[in-house]
C-alpha cells in the first residue's frame, strides 16, 4: 500500500496528521519515541474508522532507529511515498542559560532528525520518481522568538533544508515543502498560562488559536495531487499572526 510516515504522531499535530492522511487513503506509519500507548491508540482509532495504520517506535535523532522505523513501515505497510517530519521538541530559556547539551539535544531531534528521515526516505522516492516530504517548522523559524533562540534557529534550519532539498530533488519528481504553524493547542504549549494564551489569541488577526487539525489539513493538501506544482514553499498556518 502507498504509505505515509508521520514522525511524532502519538499526540498533537502528528496524531492529527496521521488521522487526516488515513482519511485521504494513505496507510499510515504512526511513529513515536516513548508514548507507546498513545501511538497505539491513534493507530487503533484509524483502523476503527476503516483505515490502515501501525504504531512504530523510533527516536528520529538516532540513525539506527530511523533505519529500523522505515524498515518496519516498508515491510508491514508499503513503500513510504509521503514523509511528514513532525516530531520535535521545544525549550524556553534565556539565551545565556542555554547549555551546550540543551543546544545539541534540540538540534539532534529538530534538525538532525529531519536530515536522517529525509536521507532514509529519498532513495526510494527518487527510484520511483515521486514522493512528497512535508517538514513541520514553526513561525518562530521565520521571525525568531525571545527565550527560544535554539528552537528558532533549529526551525529556521528546517526551512533552509526544505528550500535547498526541494531544488535538488525536484527534477526527480519529489516535492519538499514546509509548514510553519503559529500557536497550536497541544501539550507543547501546555506550560503557557491561560492569560498568555488569551493574549496570543487577541494578537492573532483571526482571533483564535490553531488546532492540530488546522495543520493536518494543510499537510494533507501538500501531499495531495492538488499540490502537484508546489515545492520548496513555507506555508504559514498561523491565523495571520506572522504574515
Ligand atoms: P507535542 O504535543 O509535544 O508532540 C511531540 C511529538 O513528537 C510526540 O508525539 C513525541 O512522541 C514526538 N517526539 C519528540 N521527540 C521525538 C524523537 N526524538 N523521536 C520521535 N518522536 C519524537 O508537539 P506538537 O505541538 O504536536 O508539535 C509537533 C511539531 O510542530 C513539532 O515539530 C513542533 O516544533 C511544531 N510546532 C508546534 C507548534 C505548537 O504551537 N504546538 C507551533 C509551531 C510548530 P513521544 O511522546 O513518544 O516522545
Amino acid at each position: 500500500m502507498k504509505t505515509a510516515l508521520v514522525t511524532g504522531a502519538s499526540r498533537g499535530i502528528g496524531a492529527a496528521c496521521a488521522r487526516e492522511l488515513a482519511r485521504a487513503g494513505w496507510a499510515v506509519a504512526v511513529n513515536y519515541r516513548s508514548s507507546r500507548e498513545k501511538a497505539e491508540a491513534v493507530a487503533a482509532q484509524i483502523r476503527q474508522e476503516g483505515g490502515v495504520a501501525l504504531a512504530i517506535p523510533g527516536d528520529i535523532g538516532d540513525p539506527e532507529q530511523v533505519e529500523a522505523l522505515f524498515r518496519t513501515a516498508e515491510t508491514e505497510l508499503g513503500s513510504v511515498e509521503v514523509l511528514v517530519n513532525n516530531a520535535g521538541i521545544a525549550q524556553q530559556k534565556l539565551f545565556t542559560d542555554v547549555t551546550e547539551e540543551d543546544w545539541d539535544e534540540l538540534f539532534r531531534v529538530d534538525v538532525k532528525g529531519v536530515f536522517f528521515c529525509c536521507r532514509r526516505a529519498l532513495p526510494g522516492m527518487l527510484r520511483r520518481h515521486g514522493g512528497s516530504i512535508v517538514n513541520i517548522s514553526s513561525m518562530w523559524g521565520q521571525v525568531g522568538a525571545s527565550c527560544e533562540v535554539a528552537y528558532s534557529a533549529a526551525k529556521a534550519a528546517v526551512i533552509g533544508l526544505t528550500k535547498a532539498l526541494a531544488q535538488e530533488v525536484g527534477p526527480s519528481g519529489v516535492r519538499v515543502n514546509c509548514i510553519a504553524p503559529g500557536v497550536i493547542q497541544t501539550e507543547m504549549n501546555g506550560h503557557l498560562p491561560p492569560q498568555a494564551l488569551e493574549a496570543l489569541k487577541e494578537e492573532t488577526p483571526l482571533e483564535a488559536l490553531g488546532t492540530p487539525e488546522d495543520v493536518a489539513r494543510a499537510v494533507s493538501f501538500l501531499c495531495s495531487p492538488g499540490a502537484g506544482f508546489i515545492t520548496g514553499q513555507v506555508l504559514g498556518v498561523n491565523g495571520g499572526l506572522v504574515v
